[in-house]
């Protein structure tokens, strides 16, 4: 029964929107993030709750059901994946919201009757689609249950000219008016063109996105996390709803300035990162590795370069992520600085493996926001810096990105810790960074390498350096 009268359902959707307007304000600082969080989770119930008191539903036993087994699912997903995995959680979680948006546009099409909702039908059943099944690439990329290097085939571009071809045709025919349609022997097609839509849709979503390499699918997954804020919008169209079209709008237009901040945090332009493939460019890069001579040492030296120093700039990465050594790391600094050692943490824009990654751990293991220093402020700092101290981190400070041309990351923008005294890599082998190619900083004259998993050689670190 419709409790709601539509006045105070539009107040209420209303209020969700607010809502969604100060979750993305709140996202924009760690110090608000979990509020701003909180407040978007508030939206989305009172949206979720108004469709129920606003609404004459059918088969309303099935649709608790199936919100039954999606929270089944999302809950124990959201609580158990590590911050490492966060992007690929993103992915799936965007990818789902496309196909929905998507599936719930093809079965509106009866009842759609307007230029502008067959429009917005057409426009929501392919990008959904494409969103859907680039995300769900993009995850197994992620995750490495396929392989992270760029996959083209032979005619992989010709059969995506084909396909996008045919989708443009399948909207062309959902779109045009039945009796245009009828004159030219086209009439009653429009179901059977929005199922092709659906299906040439799924495909060019995962030929799209096997090109892109490794470092490159975080970025991936923003485009199709914008890709699908517009299908969800469009679909608001299609269902009449102006809370789907507001938070539809708010996530294409969040997810291309994302999208945009980080292709120009990496140097790149985003029609280099999907086609750039195709031109010959890989963002792979070689996983070579030379057997030139590299200066390791052992904790108890790196203490003493540590604990002798006046400024040591710490370089948190992936790496750092990885082994969850956020806390350990903080008690060093904190050592060091009762020392009377200055310690202060650059972070590299796309250090780790989504935006703002390295702000999230260290203020979670209580590292002062004013220690933290974005790169443009840290870089000059450098060349004042007795010692750099890299934990996990290798494509955000190789200056292959400025020295190299042709290189993967040639013109990422990168953390000059060459400039300091000394430089010391925390991390387990010589394998390379995300991007796969070689870091000349590991052999240079001033470096040091501590081998091993960044938390035990940090905890091991810090013990020398409390004994010094
Ligand atoms: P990288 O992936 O370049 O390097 C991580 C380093 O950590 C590796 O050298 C690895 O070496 C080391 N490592 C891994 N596990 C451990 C461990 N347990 N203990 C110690 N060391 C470890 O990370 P960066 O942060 O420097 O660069 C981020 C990369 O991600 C860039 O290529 C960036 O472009 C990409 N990216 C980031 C995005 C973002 O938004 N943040 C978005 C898109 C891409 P070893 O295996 O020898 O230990």
């Amino acid at each position: 029964m419709a409790v709601l009268t539509p006045e105070w359902t539009a107040f209420l959707y209303l209020v969700a929107a607010v809502c969604f307007i100060l979750a993305l304000k709140g996202l924009g600082s760690p110090r608000t993030a979990r509020r701003g969080n909180l407040i978007g989770a508030l939206g989305a119930v009172i949206a979720m709750v108004v469709v129920f008191l606003s609404t004459e539903l059918d088969n309303l036993a099935l649709i608790l059901g199936v919100i039954a087994v999606g929270t089944i699912i999302a809950v124990p997903a959201s609580r158990m994946v590590k911050m490492t995995q966060m992007p690929q959680l993103v992915a799936l979680f965007n990818g789902v919201g496309g196909g929905a948006a998507a599936l719930v546009a093809l079965l509106e099409l009866e009842h759609s009757v307007s230029f502008g909702a067959y429009l917005a039908v057409a426009f929501t059943v392919l990008v959904g689609s494409i969103a859907f099944s680039g995300s769900v690439i993009t995850f197994l990329k992620l995750q490495e249950l396929m392989p992270t290097r760029p996959i083209v085939f032979i005619g992989h571009a010709a059969v995506i000219v084909v396909l996008a071809v045919v989708g443009l045709a399948a909207a062309a025919i959902i779109v045009l008016p039945e009796a245009w349609l009828a004159g030219v022997g086209l009439g009653g097609l429009k179901w059977s063109a929005a199922v092709a839509g659906l299906g040439v849709g799924s495909v060019l979503g995962v030929l799209l996105v096997l090109p892109v390499g490794g470092a490159d699918v975080p970025i991936v997954i923003s485009l199709l996390n914008a890709g699908t804020g517009l299908a969800v919008a469009a679909s608001g169209l299609v269902l009449n709803n102006t809370l789907l079209l507001v938070a539809g709008t708010l996530v294409g237009a969040s997810g291309s300035i994302l999208t945009r901040e980080m292709a120009k945090a990496m140097g790149r332009s985003v029609t280099g990162i999907l086609f750039g493939a195709f031109r010959g460019a890989s963002s792979a890069g070689s996983t070579a590795t030379s057997d030139r001579p590299v200066r390791s040492s052992s904790a108890d030296d790196v203490a003493i370069l540590l604990g002798y120093a006046n400024r040591v700039v710490v370089v948190p990465g992936y790496g750092l992520a990885v082994a969850q050594a956020q806390h350990t790391m903080a008690e060093l600094a904190q050592t060091l600085e009762a020392k009377g050692i200055e310690v202060v943490f650059g972070i590299h824009p796309v250090a780790g493996r989504m935006p703002g990654h390295m702000n999230v751990l260290l203020a979670e293991a209580n590292v002062p926001y004013e220690a933290l220093a974005e790169m443009d402020e840290v870089n000059p700092q450098f060349k004042t810096a007795d010692v750099a101290l890299v934990v996990g981190a290798n494509d955000v400070v190789n200056p292959a990105a400025k020295t190299t041309p042709g290189s993967p990351i040639y013109g990422m923008p990168i953390l000059d810790v060459q400039d300091a005294r000394q430089v010391v890599f925390l991390k387990r082998s010589m394998r390379p960074g995300f991007a796969g190619i070689e870091n000349d900083l590991l052999f240079d004259q001033k470096t040091t390498l501590l081998f091993g998993d960044a938390k035990e050689s940090l905890t091991k670190v810090l013990g020398a350096v409390k004994n010094l």
